[in-house]
């Protein structure tokens, strides 16, 4: 089933975004897992040719388009080259839109112009050690002192953690007031006293990405970094988390459809028995199962997409296509490993990377479960 989603604009984007991955990022990818990190040069690259702050305004440089279609294709052209390190979908689809619908001009004329050009890297600090999925319960704060607030707490998980020179954060700023009525979002920038990075966290997964712990003593961030309005920062959250999770989702579909062709040539050509293990009917029917499940899941997140430019997608929507691709990479790259035979567990196949970076994305963004309680919940359970 072909997808309509793109257009001749979509597909010419398509053609640069795919010269500068294999050009830029491909060949060097394996030494930056070594590295545990991407080099800064790699955002502003990036920067240069437009993939960075599509939906920002063109006089902050900018795209100027409101059109996720792009941003689709620039992580699936990722994901198909294995490029689980480049954080660029974090900054472009999780982080843009908060500056794009809450940063004042003057906060636009500050950071806008260097989150698209990459000399200015951005993050997202919600997680502490001590809550995750429970938001409600975290325990950063923010108290007022004058023109400033005064920053105290910490944060873990954080993606482009060593790199970001912008960290969204999330803090309460009323304590006495539920987290829901008494967070706000304010904008810690790199070289703040008393912001400090603590590890690149080791992981399963994601090897080139940085994800690493903040920690904050004191930091006095000026009340000009507050985004949005102060004490609505769940508010503001709720409004872009189904962006985040449609952005999972299609990094899901993309690393399905790469993983099942990448699978459908090995087992065409390693043969067992005298015949290609792609012969058996165990193997015929496990891909064609995966391959229909892909196909589902394609259609859906696709009109996902067009449901997001077009404004009507909902968070249960959003959760649904988080929770079922997320789960379905999961299960297509542990069976594609299982078809490999022993060589699925060796570095050198890119099915066993993609089953290691698959394993978090039922984790990250609300986990799976958390986005099954969304659903649950709007079906009045
Ligand atoms: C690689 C990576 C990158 C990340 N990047 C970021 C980032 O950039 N910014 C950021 O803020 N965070 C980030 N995170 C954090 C991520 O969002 C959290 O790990 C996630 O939300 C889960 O929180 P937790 O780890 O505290 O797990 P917990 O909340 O402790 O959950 C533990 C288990 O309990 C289950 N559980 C919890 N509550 C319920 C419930 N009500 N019903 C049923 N089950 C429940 C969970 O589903 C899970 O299985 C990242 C995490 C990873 C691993």
């Amino acid at each position: 089933m072909r997808s309509h989603l793109y257009e001749a604009d979509h597909d010419d984007f398509r053609a640069s975004v795919r010269t500068f991955v294999e050009k830029e990022i491909a060949p060097f990818h394996a030494q930056w897992e070594k590295d545990s990190i991407v080099p800064r040069e790699v955002w502003t690259a990036g920067g240069e040719q437009g993939f960075l702050g599509i939906d920002q305004e063109e006089r902050y440089g900018g795209g100027g388009v409101r059109d996720f279609r792009y941003q689709a294709v620039l992580a699936e052209e990722m994901v198909r080259v294995g490029a689980s390190g480049v954080g660029f979908g974090l900054h472009n689809d999780v982080v843009s839109p908060y500056l794009r619908d809450l940063a004042t001009e003057e906060q636009k004329e500050r950071w806008v112009p260097g989150f698209c050009s990459g000399e200015l890297i951005t993050a997202i600090a919600m997680t502490e050690p001590g809550t995750g999925s429970d938001l409600q319960g975290i325990t950063t704060t923010a108290r007022r002192d004058g023109d400033d607030y005064v920053l105290n707490g910490s944060k873990t998980f954080i993606t482009n953690g060593i790199n970001a020179d912008l960290v969204v954060v999330v803090a309460r700023t009323n304590p006495d007031a539920p987290a829901s009525k008494g967070t706000s979002l304010l904008v810690v920038e790199r070289g703040m006293a008393g912001f400090e990075r603590g590890r690149n966290l080791e992981k399963v997964g994601l090897k080139a990405q940085d994800t690493a712990e903040l920690f904050f003593t004191d930091v006095r961030v000026p009340a000009a970094n507050v985004l949005g309005t102060v004490d609505r920062g769940f508010l503001h959250l709720m409004e872009n988390l189904p962006q985040e999770r449609l952005s999972i989702a299609i990094g899901a579909v993309a690393a399905v459809e790469t993983v099942l062709a990448q699978t459908v040539e090995y087992v065409s050509s390693r043969t067992a028995f005298g015949r290609p293990v792609g012969s058996f009917q165990n193997s015929r029917f496990t891909l064609a199962e995966l391959q229909t499940e892909a196909t589902i899941a394609r259609v859906f997140v696709d009109e996902c997409i067009r449901q997001l430019d077009a404004g009507t997608l909902t968070a249960v929507d959003a959760a649904q296509a988080k929770w079922w691709c997320s789960d379905l990479q999961n299960r297509v790259a542990d069976k594609c490993l299982q078809l490999h035979g022993g060589y699925g567990y060796m570095d050198e196949y890119p099915v066993s990377k993609a089953w290691r970076d698959a394993r978090v994305q039922s984790i990250y963004g609300g986990t799976n479960e958390i986005m099954k309680e969304i659903i649950g919940r709007s079906m009045g359970l």
